[in-house]
């Protein structure tokens, strides 16, 4: 119910429904209107019967004094069924109580002259009803005391049940509807709204609606709200509303919009709440994984950047706008021109252009200048669009590698190729590749060499094993051993065998590839001229030992005829006699030399008998301390131990070991040599206290040929053969010669023979 001062009605009341006016004039003189009553009664009941829908004057106390016809008509009334008894017990009313008491209240509140507005629902009928919008206006006096009151009613039915029904469906829409009052306040608010937020509609009331929405919004949305209705235009915000049952909140989106009459007054605000919750949820998400990316793109070490459609940059990674030195000022293809390589823009444009045109994923290579530096680098840059479901292309993402190093390291790898290659593809050097045995890879100068084609090649007919001559197997083996435990080889020399059959000696070198163990790369070089020379000096000293000891066994036979003839005459000759030494020493040399030859054509030959080692160590002794005065020798441990050899040929060991201990010790005096046995084996030690040997020449000592360089060594006559012939001796009585020495100090060679030769 609506209420206000009736002084104002005083000039003008109005009525919100239709527009109805009626105006009460109290200008009149208290005489004239006595008798004006009838006739204006009269009057008045015409307008009112043709203004009013119902118009019926009451006393303040509620007593009906005139109704309008149409109303008794409604009710099948008479005027005198009515007039004088109260309002409130007419049958319009008295069908139910709050009814009833609704018009009670509006009687006693008239009655102390306010002018009441209020709805209700009467029953002229039974069965029959009628909706009203009722106004009571008390009429006063001129002492200002209620005389009577004028009730009117106008049927709203009609307008109720258009309200009744849109308020149906406006509760059935799937949105939430309010509506409120010009001055903000809530009026109503959908069935929808209610069941959400569990409010009931009075709850709503005013600013009651508040109190659903998130506490974190309510000023906000106050403050839009608010502005909205000063300014009088549409209100637009998001806010979070409460579920009322489950308290969890949802996002909305509120709109409203004024509804304004002819002269601009708004009259009422409607509104909508748009459930966006998934939409929220959806840009929240799309929000979390653009941050992601974006995390992700200034972690990860390279350029990142993404593209609108038009080819404007849209983000870019902080790595890269260090690079570019750069925050997004230039764009298009000013960027690429201060930044790309002269050499790489004009490629680079055409394909930006085409993937602009085209979109297809694309790929790069080209030179970035780098604005800190101003040094190029390599960048690998790949693009790649990003649809929507219509295929429309939404955005690009870009990154840019930068592989310099990678460029840097594929140039050298291509050089060393090169290299490798050219190597390879000389003729100076075989190379193969085996696996295992097998031969996979040779270049062009292995298949020269050996004879054999690339087709021999293809089709895996080339085994080196197989190629390797029988009597180099044993030291193949051994150099696969240290292959295995080093991973490279130590040139040796073998020989193979070439496809036709012929021997082609060579010096192999070989590498374990590192990535393919179970590779091999061999280097091979022929051998063949180094070792035809070697045949012929071979040859030639065979030769030439030959034919110099024939004339040198008749000089020192002749020789010593003439000593026995000047022995006879009792002449003296002492020149004869150091001929005969220097015959003797030059036929040993001769001998040494055709031993050598002979040992190299593998035609030493050796007598097989009973060696008293302890009887030959002192005979070998006893000859050389006559020959050579300068040292004594002494011989030690003698322990009588006998093996089965030759004889002359360990003689010859232990002259050779003493005459060097004699010739490389100028400023010693002894000599000694011991003899020691076990069970298995004989040693015999020859130790002088002389120049001795640096230990990397230890080794070499044994060779053909083989003298020490050192300029005080040289200087002692020798060929260098005297160890290589005592080495191979002793290999062939199956023992083992090795020394021990310091140079300045001396040195101890020691033989060791196995007793029982098998
Ligand atoms: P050579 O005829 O030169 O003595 P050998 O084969 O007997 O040839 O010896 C080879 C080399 O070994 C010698 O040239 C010498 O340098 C070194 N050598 C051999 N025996 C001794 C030793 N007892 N003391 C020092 N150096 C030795």
């Amino acid at each position: 119910m609506v209420s206000h001062n009736p002084d104002q009605a005083a000039r003008a009341t109005h009525s919100d429904y239709g527009g109805l006016t009626l105006q009460f004039h109290e200008v009149r003189a208290r005489a004239r209107r006595q008798e004006m009553v009838p006739l204006s009664e009269q009057l008045y009941t015409d307008i009112l019967e043709t203004i009013a829908d119902q118009l019926v004057i009451l006393t303040p106390d509620g007593i009906v004094l005139a109704i309008s016809q149409r109303l008794l008509e409604d009710a099948h009334l008479r005027r005198e069924e009515v007039v004088g008894n109260p309002f409130t017990e007419t049958p319009w009313w008295s069908y139910a109580p709050p009814v009833q008491q609704q018009l009670r209240a509006a009687i006693e509140q008239a009655s102390r002259r306010e002018i009441v507005h209020f709805e209700t629902r009467i029953r002229p009928q039974e069965g029959w009803y009628l909706d009203l919008a009722v106004t009571m206006t008390p009429h006063l006096n001129a002492d200002r005391q209620v005389e009577y009151l004028i009730y009117t009613g106008l049927d709203i039915t009609a307008r109720k049940r258009a309200e009744e029904g849109l308020r149906v469906l406006v509760d059935a829409i799937p949105q939430f509807v309010w509506m409120r009052r010009p001055d903000g306040s809530s009026e109503y608010a959908n069935q929808r709204w209610r069941d959400y937020t569990n409010m009931t509609a009075e709850q709503a009331q005013g600013n009651g609606w508040l109190q659903a929405i998130h506490p974190d919004d309510q000023q906000r949305i106050l403050e839009v709200w608010q502005s909205a209705v000063q300014a009088g235009g549409p209100y637009e915000a998001e806010l979070r509303l409460r579920h009322g049952t489950t308290g969890g909140y949802r996002w909305f989106l509120a709109r409203g919009v004024p509804f304004k009459d002819a002269q601009g007054t708004i009259l009422k605000w409607f509104g909508t709440n748009t459930d966006i919750e998934e939409k929220k949820q959806a840009e929240l998400q799309l929000k979390t994984s653009e941050q992601n990316f974006r995390t992700l793109a200034e972690m990860v070490p390279q350029l990142v950047w993404t593209m609108w459609p038009d080819g404007r940059l849209d983000y870019t990674n902080q790595r890269y706008r260090d690079v570019t030195l750069t925050n997004l000022t230039l764009e298009g293809d000013d960027i690429w021109r201060q930044f790309v390589h002269p050499e790489d823009i004009e490629r680079t444009l055409a394909l930006r252009h085409q993937l602009l045109r085209t979109g297809n994923i694309y790929e790069n290579e080209y030179r970035l200048k780098d604005g800190r530096t101003g040094e190029y680098r390599w960048y690998l840059t790949r693009a790649l669009p990003v649809r929507d479901e219509t295929g429309q292309i939404i955005k690009w993402f870009g990154t840019g590698t930068d592989i310099d190093d990678q460029k840097r390291i594929e140039e050298a790898l291509r050089q060393s190729r090169e290299q490798a290659n050219a190597l390879m593809n000389s003729s100076i050097i075989g190379i193969f590749v085996g696996e295992k045995e097998q031969i996979v890879d040779a270049n062009d100068t292995f298949l020269r060499m050996t004879g054999y084609t690339r087709e021999d090649l293809r089709e895996g007919r080339m085994n080196w094993m197989q190629m390797t001559s029988p009597e180099y197997l044993a030291r193949t083996q051994q150099a696969e051993q240290e292959l295995d435990a080093q991973q490279s080889l130590t040139p040796y020399e073998k020989e193979y065998v070439c496809k036709d059959g012929s021997r082609l000696p060579v010096l192999v070198g070989g590498v374990l590839l590192q990535h393919h163990s179970f590779q091999v790369i061999t280097f091979v070089l022929d051998n063949s001229a180094r070792k035809e020379l070697e045949q012929r000096k071979d040859a030639f000293i065979s030769m030439a030992s030959h034919e110099l000891r024939n004339p040198l066994t008749a000089l020192k036979l002749q020789t010593s005829l003439l000593h026995q003839q000047l022995v006879k005459q009792s002449l003296q000759a002492p020149a004869l006699s150091s001929m005969q030494t220097q015959i003797n020493k030059l036929i040993r040399l001769v001998e040494d030399l055709l031993d050598v030859s002979k040992i190299q054509a593998g035609k030493l030959g050796y007598r097989q008998e009973r060696v008293d080692l302890d009887a030959l160590l002192h005979e070998v002794a006893d000859t050389m301390q006559q020959i050579e005065a300068t040292h004594t020798i002494v011989v030690r441990g003698a322990t009588s131990c006998s093996l089965v050899g030759d004889k002359d040929r360990l003689g010859q060991v232990f002259t050779n070991l003493l005459s060097n201990a004699i010739k490389y010790s100028p400023h010693a005096r002894t000599i000694e040599m011991d003899l020691s046995a076990s069970d298995e084996a004989v040693t015999i030690r020859v130790q002088d206290h002389g120049l001795g040997i640096p230990r990397e020449k230890r080794d070499k000592i044994f060779d053909r040929f083989y003298r020490v360089a050192d300029p005080r060594q040289k200087a002692i006559p020798g060929l260098g053969v005297g160890l290589y012939i005592v080495s191979e001796i002793v290999k062939h009585h199956r023992g083992t010669i090795t020394v021990e020495s310091e140079p300045g100090k001396g040195s101890t060679f020691q033989v060791m023979l196995p007793q029982k030769r098998t």
